[in-house]
């Protein structure tokens, strides 16, 4: 028998009535939540994830902008626009999607946007709030990956964690999430050289580095979570993650957990952000 598929689908649907719920009591008291995306020049996979970021805003009833510029935008200009959404009272959060185009610096941008409307996480001020235990708006992929763990009824406590893969917006707050809940984390990178020596005893492993079968069947343990953030095309052009899929999922067992690609991760990363637009209009 294989490992249990953690379906993010359906877990993203059950979060998602719940947020509609309570978009619509906070809408009825004068409140309706509202995102503002904005996307600086003509990035198709951007494209499409702003689309469904504003469209899922729709489903849950919450009020959201799109404001699209074309790639030669110029830095001052964004900065005036997240300054004025900043003092827009209808606006509770804001999003700059990345990348910006090369003019840009991210880092400016990013700090641009007011805190209490930081939905991505990404500001210094609220990676250091994660970092320090802080309430806080959470990088909504690390905090969906969290959401299919716990769905699994896995206690974190006292469980080894491994999360390959150390960037800003997954692996970094990804590995502070699994130690706020207790876990004993260890992180992985491009410099490790026998991922296998660590993944092997994991209870937990997060897979977030952009490489197809970067985690193999020999590599996990029977009765491990693994959770695939990678997003990849196979040879025949199809998503796939970083995970060897069919091959992981049979080493796992019966007790184990696998998340699929696509199906897994991705609905709760913008599941998570509606959460936090909710949780910032809330505040
Ligand atoms: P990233 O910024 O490129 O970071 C990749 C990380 O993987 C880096 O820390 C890198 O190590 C590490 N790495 C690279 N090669 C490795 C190897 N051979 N062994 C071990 N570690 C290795 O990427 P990201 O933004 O974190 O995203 C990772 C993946 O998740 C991508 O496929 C991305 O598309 C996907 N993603 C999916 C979602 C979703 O909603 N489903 C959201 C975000 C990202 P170094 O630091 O040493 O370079």
């Amino acid at each position: 028998m294989t490992a249990q598929l953690i379906d993010g689908v359906a877990l993203s649907k059950a979060i998602r009535g719940d947020i509609a719920a309570r978009a619509a009591a906070l809408a009825a008291a004068g409140r309706r939540p509202g995102l503002a995306v904005i996307l600086v020049g003509d990035d198709p996979a951007s494209a499409v994830y702003v689309r469904n970021k504003v469209k899922a805003c729709g489903d849950c009833g919450f009020h959201s902008v799109l404001e699209r510029y074309d790639a030669t935008f110029d830095e001052a200009a964004l900065l005036a626009r997240i300054a004025a959404l900043n003092a827009d009272p209808a606006i509770h959060g804001i999003l700059v999607q990345m990348p910006v185009p090369r003019h840009i610096d991210p880092h400016r941008v990013i700090e641009a946007i007011a805190t209490a409307k930081d939905v991505d996480g990404f500001s210094v001020h609220s990676a250091g709030a994660l970092m320090t235990g802080l309430p806080g708006l959470r990088p909504a992929t690390p905090y969906g990956c969290m959401k299919l763990i716990e769905s699994t009824g896995m206690a974190l406590k006292g469980r080894h964690a491994v999360v390959i893969g150390r960037s800003n917006t997954v692996g970094k707050p990804m590995a502070l999430l699994l130690l706020q809940a207790h876990a004993t984390v260890t992180v992985c990178h491009s410099g490790t050289p026998d991922l296998g020596l660590h993944t092997r005893g994991a209870d937990v492993v997060v897979v977030a580095v952009g490489r197809r079968n970067t985690l193999t069947a020999d590599m996990v343990k029977p009765g491990a979570v693994i959770i695939d953030v990678g997003m990849n095309r196979n040879d025949e052009g199809k998503l796939c993650g970083d995970v060897d899929f069919a091959a992981v999922r049979a080493a796992l067992g019966p007790a184990g957990f696998i998340t699929p690609v696509p199906g897994g991760v991705g609905p709760m990363t913008i599941t998570m952000l509606l959460a936090n637009t909710l949780q910032a209009a809330e505040a």
